[in-house]
């Protein structure tokens, strides 16, 4: 297993999921990335992560693509699209595959929660723990899904905000999902093999996937990948305690009035307002950030 003192370069990213446009809690997580790359001199880059086709809403790749640059955060290369690169999830697969560290599973997801007497969870990219029923064989059932094998994954690795972490994948999770039932390769193994793929030593993200954190270092080991840094940012919450979303309507920012999104979106961040254009914003942004965060140790200021 490689770590992150592997990587010579810094490559950051923003990786949306196109569910709808950016709303405040994603521009928390966009102008993180930017800045701790600005302040690494280091590269930024977005992938739009539609690997997930139910959920993914037509045109919110673009919207979200023009949302970024009103915002003055560009990227240095240009996007790419998950859709397009299933060839290399479906390699990713077939290495595990011939490893045995993943297996088919034919139970439906009336059979997990009546196997574990839980209701599927509603928070993103959260999983009700596989009982393990098909880790020994399907016995006679047709293949649905293809997981992940969990035994003996107990997982710690460090944060550079939220401090030292670690989470027993079987236990918590258990044998979780890398190819689903509806035929789309699962979130935890796009951005694994993406993140290596792209060669990211950097991610920057929302506190919610705190807790996937251990199933994607898991999968970077079982297919022999680099371990990134991983910083995940405050969540910002609604007026009324709620975490903001796509899908509980949390509002699209406002591009007419960049420089007060970012001061919202900065303000979570615990960096100063700004006043003046964008750049210039973004400029005393990264400076603030670069004291802070690019600096070996650094604990974030604010919560
Ligand atoms: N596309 C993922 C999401 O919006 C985030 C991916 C990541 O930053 O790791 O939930």
């Amino acid at each position: 297993m490689q770590s992150a003192d592997t990587f010579t370069h810094y490559r950051g990213r923003f990786a949306p999921s196109p569910t709808g446009p950016l709303h405040a809690g994603s521009l928390v997580a966009a102008l993180a990335s930017w800045l701790d790359a600005r302040a690494h001199r280091g590269q930024w880059l977005v992938r739009i992560e539609d690997v997930d086709t139910p959920r993914t809403v037509p045109g919110a790749d673009r919207l979200i693509l023009s949302q970024l640059a009103a915002c003055g955060l560009h990227a240095d290369a240009p996007p790419v699209w998950q859709s397009a690169r299933t060839g290399l999830y479906r390699a990713a697969l077939d290495r595990l595959v011939a490893r045995a560290l993943a297996y088919p599973c034919g139970c439906s997801r009336k059979d997990i929660e009546n196997a574990t007497h839980a209701d599927t969870p509603r928070a993103r990219h959260v999983e009700l723990r596989y009982p393990g029923t098909c880790q020994h064989g399907l016995k006679g059932k047709a293949p649905r899904a293809w997981r992940l094998r969990t035994e003996g994954a107990a997982m710690a690795w460090q944060d550079r905000a939220a401090g030292p972490q670690a989470q027993d994948v079987e236990s918590v999770v258990g044998d979780f999902v890398l190819l689903r039932a509806d035929g789309c390769f699962a979130y935890q193994l796009a951005v694994v093999v993406d993140d290596a793929d792209q060669g990211i030593s950097h991610i920057v993200r929302g506190a919610d996937l705190l807790d996937n954190t251990a199933r994607q270092i898991r999968l970077q080991q079982c297919l022999q990948l680099p371990r990134p840094q991983y910083l995940h940012t405050p969540l910002v919450l609604g007026a009324h305690g709620e975490k903001l979303s796509k899908q509980n309507g949390a509002q699209a920012i406002d591009t007419t009035q960049a420089l007060q999104a970012l001061n919202l979106a900065a303000a979570a961040l615990g960096l100063p307002a700004q006043s003046g254009p964008v750049d210039q914003a973004l400029i005393a942004w990264t400076a603030a950030w670069a004291s802070a965060w690019a600096r070996p140790g650094a604990h974030l200021s604010a919560t």
